[in-house]
């Protein structure tokens, strides 16, 4: 399942195809994916300009130029590919094993200019959805998302805040998306571990320090994943315009019994289960 790194590198890759073109044609090959498309889909995208390709959260916003938004959801598979005008000029180009999954590909964008943007995804867990942007924060999808993790929003005061008294695990609350959006099994447990803090702690525990030196490792951990999914996305351009998912190295998801990467630590990676979900730690140098 994409996590916020993916969603945002797929925004970054989507950009410069998307920002300030006409959509020209949209071909929905369905009639659904997770939930059915909305009403004349196609009808009311095309001859819109994308003003700007956004991110909240795990959804990818699309602002047309007649205020409505288009949001889109990756769910568990979802991919997008670019090809442009010269890519169509050159068919074989696209012979390799990818195109074996074209029953996937379920909307195709036309923009002026010559370029096709099409989503593909086999579980179809994904969505799209037209919302009008004045009433976007308001909207179900969005009412309840919590801060961004990215940006200036979430410093050690935020997160001091957020947390409150609570006694419910540091690991668990961050990740309830109701406090902080788009943080992942995976990113919970980088941060904590660059924060040095064990994610069996009570979250209303934090200092004031603490919170700082957190916030910062969980900007970090995410800037980190982003950073090396700009680079797999540029080798996956060359190769068919896919942008999806990439492998990352993590230093203690998924590395139980291996050793601790802090220097000096001598500690082992252990795994707990908590709230249904495996933690990596290591409880010599977390706190
Ligand atoms: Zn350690």
């Amino acid at each position: 399942m994409p996590e916020l790194p993916e969603v945002e590198t797929v925004r970054r890759g989507l950009a410069p195809a998307m920002e300030g073109r006409r959509i020209v044609g949209v071909e929905a090959r369905r009639p659904d994916l997770r939930f059915p498309f909305p009403e004349r889909f196609a009808e009311r995208l095309t001859g819109r300009t994308i003003a700007a390709l956004g991110r909240r959260a795990k959804y990818l916003l699309a602002d047309l130029d007649d205020g409505e938004t288009l949001v889109m959801h990756l769910g568990m598979s979802g991919s997008f590919r670019v090809e442009t005008a010269t890519d169509a000029a050159a068919p074989g180009a696209f012979h390799h094993p990818r195109s074996k999954a074209a029953t996937h590909d379920h909307v195709a964008f036309r923009l002026e200019g010559g370029a096709t943007v099409t989503y593909n995804d086999p579980r179809r867990f994904g969505f799209m959805a037209l919302i009008p942007r004045a009433g976007l924060e308001a909207h179900p999808l969005f009412r309840h998302v919590g801060l961004e993790p990215l940006g200036n929003a979430l410093d050690g005061a935020r997160l001091k805040a957020l947390f409150g008294a609570k006694k419910t695990s540091l690991k668990a609350a961050l990740l309830d998306q109701r406090l902080i959006a788009g943080l992942g099994n995976i990113y919970v447990c980088e941060a904590l571990h660059r924060a040095g803090l064990s994610p069996l702690r009570a979250a209303g525990s934090l200092t004031e320090a603490e919170a700082e030196r957190l916030a910062g490792d969980i900007r970090v951990v995410l800037e980190e994943a982003i950073a090396s999914g700009g680079s797999t996305l540029r080798d996956f351009s060359h190769a068919d315009g896919a942008l999806g998912y990439f492998q990352h190295s993590f230093r203690v998801y998924d590395r139980e019994d291996e050793p601790c990467p802090t220097p000096g630590c001598g500690g082992v990676v252990e795994r707990v289960v908590q709230t249904g979900r495996s933690t990596f730690f290591c409880a010599r140098c977390q706190r």
